[in-house]
């Protein structure tokens, strides 16, 4: 019998919703999934969902997605009889199960964590690690590690200060390991905390939902130029560049951006254009080391996205734009509105697809970052995945808090596994080799 049983319980996320962790036993024992959440969500993501019952949980409770795993998926999965080294057959068959195009019947956060718990029993039935497994079903051959990208300052909706970008993030390609990646950011980090209580206080180094610090500050060229400074104190300026999630539809109003969108009253007349929020983002360029801003506009102002990625060589994301869908990501590359795919698995809701989105990028020459959601758990199943399709880079928050370091540390894990066989992306993150 290839699957023996599936089962779907309530865990809790890192900051203490409830969300969705699955198990499969087969004969080869126990594999464990659990599904992370978005705060700052795309409007064309698949559907994540949620009980809505205001009395519970504040509406985020997962009941009937769990429901739906232990009474619609799993005795159909068992009927099929598939093995779990068929993935994409598995997840096929559970997508056509769901039957809706956003996964809204069965759930996405319900199909993924079945997907994630697939391929991990999968890597097991082929006595492979998960990278390798997940490296197998993308068809890569080449292993490369990637550059992590700290977030080291929150903003946005990721924090309680007045700052709209939502996140500032520091990428150590000047390093020549994963590990000497590691020890850059940690060093950064304490250095950075040092600096923003000199400047502010004590109080003001407690952190946000992906571990980085949440200084009030209302300036975003603030956020910048104390990373800067901590750079530079730590004795890596040249081998650590910036980059930048603003998660511009969070403050988009009426076709104008609004950088002081926490204040209920916010000056209506100080609401920015597209184009000048385009210069802000020149100045920056110029005056930082920055390689790589993501959503710099909101997720319908194509125009915009595409008058930025013609404007300058750095790395554009696109997250809520493209949402790891590939309708979105085509329309994207249509309109050359940007040039790397954030990839969250969570956005698209199966293996099966989040290998594809990240295919279709790179057959269209753009890069590829893997992320964690700002609702995360335990899980490392990101980690194996980023190493698996050697996309190059990671964002999976600050080097604090342990869902967050969860990631890392497993990522040096396989960096000590493959030894002299490793192998760091380092500067040429946007498209390994
Ligand atoms: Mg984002």
């Amino acid at each position: 019998m290839p699957i023996k049983s599936v089962f779907a319980r309530n865990i809790f996320d890192s900051r203490g919703n409830p969300t969705v962790e699955v198990d499969i036993i087969t004969d080869l024992g126990l594999f464990r999934a659990a599904v992370p959440s978005g705060a700052s969500t795309g409007i064309y993501e698949a559907l994540e969902l949620r009980d809505n019952i205001k009395t519970e949980y504040h509406g985020k409770g997962v009941q009937k997605a769990i429901d739906n795993i232990n009474k619609i998926i799993a005795p159909e999965l068992i009927k099929a009889g598939l093995e779990v080294t068929q993935q994409t057959e598995i997840d096929e068959f559970m997508i056509k199960l769901d039957g809706t195009e956003n996964k809204s019947k069965l759930g996405a956060n319900a199909l993924l964590g079945v997907s994630l718990a697939v391929a991990k029993a999968g890597a097991a039935k082929k006595t492979l690690p998960l990278y390798k497994h997940l490296a197998d079903l993308a068809g890569n051959k080449e292993i490369i590690l990637p550059v992590p990208a700290f977030n080291v300052i929150n903003g946005g909706s990721h924090a309680g200060n007045k700052l709209a970008m939502q996140e500032f993030m520091i990428l150590p390609t000047g390093a020549s390991s994963f590990k000497e990646a590691m020890r850059m950011g940690s060093e950064v980090y304490h250095h950075l905390k040092k600096v923003i209580k000199d400047k502010f206080g004590l109080d003001a180094t407690a952190v946000g939902d992906e571990g980085g610090f949440a200084p009030n500050i209302l300036n975003n060229k603030d956020g910048l130029e104390l990373i800067k400074v901590a750079i530079d104190k730590a004795g890596y300026t040249g081998k650590i560049d910036i980059g930048m999630d603003v998660a511009a539809s969070e403050f988009q109003k009426e076709g104008l951006y609004d950088l002081d969108f926490k204040n209920p009253q916010s000056d209506k007349s100080k609401w920015i254009t597209p184009e000048k929020l385009l210069g802000l983002y020149q100045e920056f360029i110029k005056d930082y080391p920055i390689v790589s801003i993501e959503d710099p506009f909101d997720q319908d102002d194509w125009n915009a996205w595409t008058n930025m990625t013609a404007a300058t060589s750095i790395q554009i994301v696109g997250d809520d734009l493209t949402v790891t869908n590939p309708k979105r990501i085509q329309t994207a590359v249509e309109k050359k509105a940007c040039n790397c795919l954030l990839l969250k698995v969570n956005q698209i809701g199966t293996v099966t697809e989040s290998i594809q989105a990240h295919l279709l990028a790179k057959k269209n020459g753009w890069g590829t970052m893997v992320s964690h959601r700002s609702g995360e758990t335990e899980d490392t199943f990101i980690a194996d995945l980023v190493v698996g399709l050697s996309t190059g880079q990671i964002k999976t928050g600050a080097p604090c808090r342990s869902e967050r370091l969860a990631k890392y540390n497993q990522i040096l894990r396989i960096e000590e596994e493959l030894g002299a066989n490793a192998k760091y992306a380092g500067k040429s993150f946007r498209k390994p080799q």
